[in-house]
């Protein structure tokens, strides 16, 4: 059997469906038939690589039979998501991914919002003895002008804000510059496509710096870019829907949507995108063809929906050890869910589904333990959960298909509304 191999999707509108247990592709893919999103099958962070002790290539190749199998021939993609280093660019290129997302959040400086100016010239200062930017003439690039990004929309930089934009982002940029160069030595002539994204970081990302971002991404050459995650203003939290002003969301995201068709054309990516029911038909509206959506832990949480189901035993059980595991695991993740929430939550007992898998408490809990669960879980006889959950999902491998049309027919469904 050959099996298919991922390619580039260029400016396509997209859909990414991260599986962390490499079964839910053929769900997926019955969603995904049903609308015009290119769809990206093999997507995982490597921080989530890490988590579930899956290799690159266990990623890639889990895709690759399930679309085999179903005999799929249309055009889909892989995503290296939430690179760092070139060596996780090197690791990914050779599992054959070529879609690369790089993750320069280490870089963005967070505090540059509440600088004092005194703060900001040091930090400048400090960026052009670190060779950040060539020389000192970076500034004329941004100074005294009139960015005209879109009719009747146009921002002009003064001194504080062109200094702001460039404490809290630059070095991101030039790392991401770095990064860029070593996406395109790995993929070795090979078609490759590339997303920047700063999503994972604490304050929200102004038009302003966007603008920033990306004039600079194009002056500094960084290849192939065809999508940018800002951090949204609002909250995209792990497993449950956005929180936060959705009009405020509205004429944010309109220009954002500017400004990627002013620097590049490319797409806005909307990570932690899952379950984010109200948002979507604003941005499906908005964005048009120039978005991409990135979900993975949802998924997840429809598997455990099977085992529920099919064996509330041994869903009770994960239920138990996940509680132990939260306050630990729960420190890397953007969530708002307390231990005091999860402690006041009542036990499974077989009838508490929507308690634990619909609602956000339940779903916050499933969502941030999936790494302990799949590895280090056991049941109480020793057995791992992973071996219990992957025998459910094959045994009632139609129950699990359904969950996942189902759900994502939810997701695209209002994100074709726009
Ligand atoms: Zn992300």
């Amino acid at each position: 059997m050959t099996l298919p191999k991922p390619a580039t999707l260029g400016l396509k509108k997209s859909f990414g469906y991260g599986d962390r247990l490499g079964l839910a592709t053929p769900g997926h893919l019955a969603a995904a038939r049903k609308f015009d999103f290119a769809p990206i099958f093999a997507q995982q962070s490597i921080r989530e690589m890490a988590r579930t002790q899956r290799t690159p290539d266990e990623v890639m190749q889990a895709a690759q039979h399930a679309l085999a199998a179903a005999n799929f021939t249309q055009p889909w993609g892989a995503d290296a998501d939430h690179l760092k280093t070139p060596e996780d660019v090197k690791v990914t290129a050779a599992a054959g991914f070529c879609f690369f997302t790089i993750d320069p959040s280490e870089f963005v400086n967070n505090r540059a919002d509440a600088m004092p100016e005194a703060g900001l010239r040091a930090s400048v200062a400090e960026m052009e003895r670190d060779k950040i930017f060539a020389d000192d003439g970076w500034k004329q690039l941004y100074l005294g002008k009139r960015f005209e990004i879109a009719h009747g929309c146009a921002f002009e930089f003064t001194e504080e804000k062109l200094f702001r934009a460039a404490v809290k982002y630059a070095r991101a940029i030039a790392h991401s510059e770095m990064m860029g160069r070593h996406i395109a030595s790995a993929s070795s002539g090979r078609p490759f496509e590339i997303e920047v994204s700063v999503d994972e970081t604490d304050s929200p990302t102004s038009a302003l710096e966007h603008l920033f971002f990306g004039l600079e991404l194009k002056r500094r050459q960084v290849p192939n870019v065809v999508s940018l995650a800002p951090r949204f203003i609002g909250e995209f939290e792990k497993g449950i829907d956005y929180r936060g002003d959705l009009d405020q969301f509205e004429a944010s995201l309109k220009q954002h949507v500017a400004i990627a068709k002013f620097c590049g054309p490319y797409k806005i990516s909307i990570h932690s995108g899952s379950d984010k029911f109200l948002a979507y038909p604003i941005v499906g509206r908005v964005c048009g063809n120039l978005v991409h959506v990135k979900t993975a832990g949802t998924s997840y949480l429809e598997a455990l929906r099977v085992v529920a189901r099919i064996a509330p035993k041994s869903f009770a059980e994960i239920a138990v050890y996940s509680r132990g595991r939260f306050d630990t695991d729960r420190k890397s993740y953007h969530i708002s869910t307390t231990t005091a929430e999860i402690n006041a939550l009542p036990a499974f007992a077989g009838k508490e589904e929507a308690l634990y898998l619909d609602e956000r408490i339940g779903r916050q809990l499933l969502h941030v333990t999936f790494g302990s669960v799949l590895t280090a879980g056991c049941d109480a006889k020793g057995r791992p959960f992973k071996q219990t959950i992957l025998e459910l999902l094959h045994q009632h491998a139609d129950l699990h298909r359904e969950f996942l049309d189902r759900h994502f027919t939810k997701h695209l469904q209002l994100l074709s509304q726009g």
